[in-house]
């Protein structure tokens, strides 16, 4: 028998990346280890290449050549048997590359380019202590005497007593002074007052209990404020003294010092935190931390799922329906199935909750796969904001065309009277504010994709959305050379201009995208908040969760119909969350809410169902039309979209995928739509056109992506880029 190794090879191309199989000497062969590092001579040329062993196994022969592994490298293997199963489990069920797959379970940054930050630490040696120091060496003298206290660090001995770079190789050299290098930790963690746990209303016991009763999966579907975030402490708590580690995920926007602080008050320095703004260092160091036992909590956005624990007590996603969760490039994966698989190998439970829970998950309870739990107060019986759809075609009739509506208005002048606070949320950056010609109808729009390009007026430029393309805005049409040349449409810098004209003596306050692209700018709206310097707050997305004022009595939402006319098949879910969401960012304490969402389509059930703050309506109708169109989740779908700067290249071989969909040995259990061209045909200068096929069952679409990938790779001219499921259209 032989043993064999099938290896990834670092530093990889794309065409390389797959595994490679290498026979292992006899020698080596009882160190053969999946998630071992080794060389191996590799290509033409044998140049030497490190490389990742994925699989090991023992043939008599094989029916190729092969060549032998040079060494193992030392160390102990990179992935253990659960990281190498969740690398599988993305390969085959979401149609990741291998290579990217492999990455994101082993330690984070480029194989072996991590460096440790080391420092020079310097204390006396018995000699050093009794030393006669001539009298002229006066630095000499003076960092002795610093040392008889003890250690310092190279930093703080120059400090306090003027040695120099020379001073201190002196003072080695006689033998006097001994360094010694160690590792420093690159994060500064800042303690918290500690935040001792709460006792458990009913409502939140009655849940507690339910989960720690039994291993399971749970949907916790809480209205907003109702401490669905004391409950996870809660069961972190548990699972910490049961000697087990916990995972907790929240979107990449929560990440915010509020949601830090109150789990670094409970849990002190037991958490890691995992973020998208930590540097390549930081990210090893905080993995490490994990991988060493030296804490047992990992907070952070998607990525964290994979924190390399080994005995997990429980697993939360908050705020499970965010789309963030959703990873859509290579390696592709749901942070929700990864964690439901290392739930599954850890036997612990894994927690789902949020205000307004996915379809997806919705669905899974009605069917059993998972248990729903309901927390339907807030705590300390806070009521809920009262809603109004304000019907903008009545405004319009009354002669209103100003961006509010009378009843929004008054409302922010009664707040503003009070002393209270408002937030105004218009979720539509980069949709409709483009810049058009009112004499000839000329739209501005990206020389490389089939966009409209959108103003951004602080900055004076046209910005495509999609390919970041920029342009300058001409004085007159470029068309017809007419003056008329206008911005069309509401942007969050429109409607802050419009606030200031009608609340001249508010202090106005805007978080976008642009002004939330300074470090500080979130802390400063934060605190702006906080210590009521700010009376209105303006902004999309990013305002709708995690605050939580006790002076925010108005929610408006600006213009409710612009995410509802998404032409996306999430589009009513979409709309639904979002403003169930900043709905609940009003009247979260003693003082009511009141929120207006502003719409020309006030019978619209989604928007109904969002002003009654009711989940269960919002699910019925939502699944009536999903079923009704044969649309996920009743069935699985896969998109396969294809792109390249040739419109005729594309097409032919979008066809040609068609034709071996026909031919697919399940093909009466699939329904195939296409190829058409995606929703913006042309993107960046390459053409785009895609397939939707849609079935029943999972597994025969994975097993048809499988072959598809297989028999149609991407290629520099084509690409070819198959997903399951997935959360946005193209
Ligand atoms: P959610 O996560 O569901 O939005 P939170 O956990 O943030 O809700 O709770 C809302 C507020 O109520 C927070 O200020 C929290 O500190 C407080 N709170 C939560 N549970 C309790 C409790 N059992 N007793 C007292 N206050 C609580
Ligand atoms: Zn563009
Ligand atoms: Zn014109």
């Amino acid at each position: 028998m032989n043993v064999y190794v099938e290896v990834l090879i670092a530093a990889t191309t794309r065409k390389t990346d797959r595994p490679f199989t290498y026979h292992v000497s006899e020698a080596m062969a009882d160190q053969a280890e999946v998630g071992r590092l080794c060389e191996v001579p590799f290509g033409r040329g044998n140049r030497t290449a490190q490389a990742l062993v994925v699989r090991v196994f023992e043939a008599e022969a094989l029916s190729f050549p092969t060549k032998d592994v040079h060494r193992w490298l030392p160390g102990v293997a990179l992935v253990n048997a659960e990281g190498m199963a969740l690398a599988r489990h993305m390969v085959e069920h979401d149609l990741s590359d291998q290579t990217a797959a492999i990455q994101t379970v082993l330690p984070p940054g480029r194989l072996g380019s991590y460096r440790p930050l080391l420092r020079s630490f310097y204390h006396l040696t018995p000699e050093g202590r009794s030393a006669q120091v001539p009298q002229r060496a006066t630095k000499q003298r003076a960092a002795l005497e610093a040392l008889r206290d003890g250690e310092l660090s190279r930093k703080e001995l120059f400090a306090r007593s003027m040695a120099t770079a020379d001073t201190l190789r002196r003072l080695e050299e006689k033998g006097w002074v001994e360094r010694t290098e160690r590792r420093v930790e690159r994060r500064a963690f800042h303690p918290q007052a500690h935040d001792p746990a709460k006792v458990l209303t009913a409502e939140q016991r009655e849940v507690y209990e339910r989960i720690v009763a039994q291993t399971g999966t749970y949907l916790i579907c809480g209205v907003t404020g109702s401490g669905k975030t004391e409950i996870y402490l809660q069961l972190v708590a548990r699972a910490l003294e049961e000697g087990k580690e916990a995972i907790v995920l929240v979107p990449e926007i929560s990440l915010t010092p509020q949601t830090i602080q109150r789990f670094a008050g409970r849990f002190g320095d037991q958490i890691a935190i995992l973020h998208s703004r930590l540097s390549p260092e930081e990210r090893y160091e905080e993995w490490e931390r994990i991988q060493n036992g030296e804490v047992t909590i990992a907070i952070g956005a998607r990525s964290a799922i994979f924190a390399p624990f080994e005995h997990l007590g429980v697993i939360i996603i908050d705020e499970e329906h965010e789309t963030s969760y959703a990873s859509e490039k290579n390696p592709r994966y749901h942070a929700r199935e990864i964690a439901q698989f290392r739930a599954r190998w850890h036997d612990c439970s894994l927690v789902l909750a949020s205000a307004t829970p996915s379809v997806d998950s919705l669905y899974a309870a009605k069917q059993g796969e998972i248990m729903r739990l309901d927390l339907l107060h807030r705590v300390h019986d806070r009521p809920l904001p009262k809603t109004e759809l304000v019907d903008m075609r009545e405004e319009l009739k009354a002669n209103n065309r100003s961006m509010f509506s009378r009843p929004l208005r008054m409302a922010i002048d009664h707040a503003l009277r009070r002393g209270e606070q408002a937030i105004l949320f218009l979720n539509r950056r980069g949709h409709t504010s483009y810049v058009f010609c009112r004499q000839c109808g000329y739209v501005y729009r990206c020389d490389a994709c089939d966009v409209a390009m959108t103003y951004h007026k602080h900055r004076e430029k046209l910005i495509c959305h999609y390919c970041g393309r920029e342009k300058k805005i001409m004085n007159t049409c470029p068309q017809c050379g007419s003056s008329a040349i206008r911005e069309f449409g509401a942007g969050t810098e429109q409607l802050e201009e419009a606030t200031r004209a009608l609340f001249p003596a508010a202090r106005i306050a805007r978080a976008d995208a642009d002004t939330m692209r300074r470090k500080d700018a979130y802390q400063e709206i934060y605190e702006g908040m906080r210590d009521g310097r700010i009376d209105i707050l303006i902004g999309t997305q990013m305002i709708a969760k995690g605050f939580d004022f006790p002076k925010v009595t108005v929610v408006g939402v600006m213009a409710a119909d612009v995410s509802l006319n998404q032409p996306d098949l999430h589009a009513g879910e979409r709309t639904f969350q979002l403003i169930t969401q900043v709905a609940g960012r009003a009247g979260r304490d003693q003082r009511a809410g009141h929120v207006y969402i502003q719409t020309y389509k006030p019978m619209h059930p989604v928007l109904q169902a969002a002003a009654a703050q009711n989940v269960d309506a919002f699910y019925d109708g939502e699944m009536a039309f999903r079923r009704e169109n044969g649309y996920p989740p009743v069935r699985h779908e896969m998109q396969i979209v294809l792109s390249g700067p040739k419109r005729e290249a594309v097409l032919t071989r979008a066809l040609a995928i068609r034709k071996a969909i026909e031919a697919y040995e399940e093909r009466n259990r699939l329904f195939v739509d296409g190829p058409t061209p995606c929703l913006i045909e042309r993107m960046n200068l390459r053409y785009r056109f895609q397939l939707v096929v849609r079935g029943k069952e999972r597994l025969t679409l994975e097993r048809l992506g499988q072959k598809l990938i297989d028999a149609f790779p991407t290629s520099p001219e084509i690409w070819v880029i198959v997903s399951l499921d997935p959360m946005t259209m193209n």
